[in-house]
């Protein structure tokens, strides 16, 4: 039985340690040029993938470490670093993640290497799950995946947006619905392979924050891909069909079994939050040391020292939930009060109100693009929109305490 400790040990502190330095020397002083070019950051992937910090061993090893805090406290480093890069690097991880919660062990083994390809050839995956109608409301998706069984091939056809790294990414992960009676319970997802005739990129979003990231739709027409590519196999998506189908006709209400990984999958999120919402205050104190107004340093004022005060606590308070949750999702605990969405929605919300504070407090110079907290308050947007809105948490963790199905 392991003792309780909020302590990072050794080895973690020393990998968090060796991100933070990548994240410090090599992310920090390229998050300028990449927000303002609004491209993705191809030269700096492959300086993380050159020293293993971009690649799947490194992320498995995270994945896999038994306290939970492994994918956490990476987040949190490669966040500080520079959201927009960061998550031009830990994208690839979204579309792994969709492989490894529905593959078999061989899909597993042939298509995650693939995603990430190797330090002198670097790739990226994405996973298209949103459309222009089904955004939080995930069950109202439309794009279809229908089975030629002569051909043993799947056809998918439909409109993808959002999706990071979508068009430019090696290998896809495209969610599809195979039986429109069944709502999200008739969805499955499929491997699209890299250069596959008839999937090609949309438009390309312009963003308000994160630009170094790639966002695009993807657009599906007669995608033909063979039968080995439905993740998890013809047979189990069979069984799982007709366990569904049973269920509705008896009117039996079926537990959302993806609200699960939901849950673990939320606090990654909450992470990266923490992360910018560290990064802006970090700014905002060292700003408050040394700027002097009325001959002392502003921090002697206690309207300015007392934001401080409360921007530090509500980010300990957010890296604790994260942790709880992360916690909880490595060591098997059930998420009863959905805990993940709980870190997530209190960890974004403190990265909006954390950075917006930290321009305040340096004032003119924050409102600027030669200080970084512009930047940082601009990227925090994204966190109480992407993987479930700040009100869907809300509804997830209502629903979870009055007893309700999640769906
Ligand atoms: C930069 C970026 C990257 C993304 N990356 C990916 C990706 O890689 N793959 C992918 O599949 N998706 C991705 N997304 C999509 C993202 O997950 C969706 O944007 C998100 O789920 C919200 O959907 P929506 O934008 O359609 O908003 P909508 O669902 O239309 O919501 C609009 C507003 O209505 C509110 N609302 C909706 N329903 C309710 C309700 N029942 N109760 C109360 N309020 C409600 C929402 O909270 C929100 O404020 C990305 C999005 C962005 C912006």
């Amino acid at each position: 039985m392991a003792e309780f400790t909020m302590e990072l040990n050794d080895e973690q502190r020393e990998v968090r340690d060796w991100i933070h330095g990548f994240a410090a020397d090599v992310m920090r002083p390229a998050a300028a040029e990449w927000d303002e070019r609004e491209e993705t950051p191809w030269p700096v992937i492959q300086e993380a993938a050159k020293i293993g910090l971009y690649s799947l061993d490194f992320y498995a090893q995270q994945f896999f470490d038994p306290t939970g805090l492994g994918i956490p406290m990476t987040m949190e480093e490669l966040f500080w670093g520079d959201a927009g890069i960061a998550l031009s690097i830990v994208g690839t991880g979204l579309a792994a993640v969709g492989v490894l919660a529905n593959g078999t062990e061989e899909q597993i083994g042939t298509w995650v290497p693939q995603m990430y390809g190797d330090a002198d050839d670097v790739k990226v995956a994405a996973f298209c799950s949103s459309e222009p109608d089904a955004g939080s409301d995930v069950a109202s998706m439309r794009t279809r995946a229908v089975y030629d069984e002569a051909k043993d091939e799947w056809v998918l056809n439909g409109t993808k947006t959002w999706a990071t790294n979508g068009g430019i990414a090696h290998v896809h992960v495209v969610v599809a619905v195979v039986d429109p009676e069944l709502g999200s319970k008739g969805h499955a997802s499929f491997i699209v392979p890299p250069h596959t005739p008839g999937l090609s990129q949309g438009q390309k979003f312009k963003k308000h924050g994160i630009r170094a990231s790639h966002t695009a739709e993807v657009v599906l027409e007669d995608v033909r891909v063979p039968g080995h590519c439905l993740l998890g196999g013809k047979e189990k998506l069979d069984e799982r069909l007709a366990r569904a189908r049973e269920r509705a006709q008896g009117g039996e209400r079926v537990r959302n079994a993806a609200m699960a990984t939901f849950e673990a999958s939320r606090p990654a999120v909450g992470a990266m939050a923490v992360g910018t919402a560290r990064a802006a205050y970090e700014e905002a104190l060292e700003y408050a040391r040394t700027r002097e107004q009325f001959g002392r340093p502003i921090i002697d004022n206690q309207g300015v020292a007392f934001q401080l005060a409360d921007m530090r606590t509500r980010i300990d308070a957010a890296r604790l939930l994260v942790w709880r949750a992360s916690w909880m999702a490595a060591t098997g605990k059930k998420f009863e009060h959905a805990e993940g969405s709980m870190s997530k929605l209190f960890a974004s919300e403190t990265a909006k109100e954390v950075t917006a504070q930290a321009i305040q407090i340096l004032g003119g110079n924050g409102f600027t693009r030669e200080y970084p907290v512009e930047r940082m308050h601009r990227d925090a947007a994204i966190y109480t929109i992407f993987e479930g809105t700040s009100e869907i948490q809300r509804l997830v963790i209502a629903r979870a305490l009055a007893g309700m199905p999640i769906r």
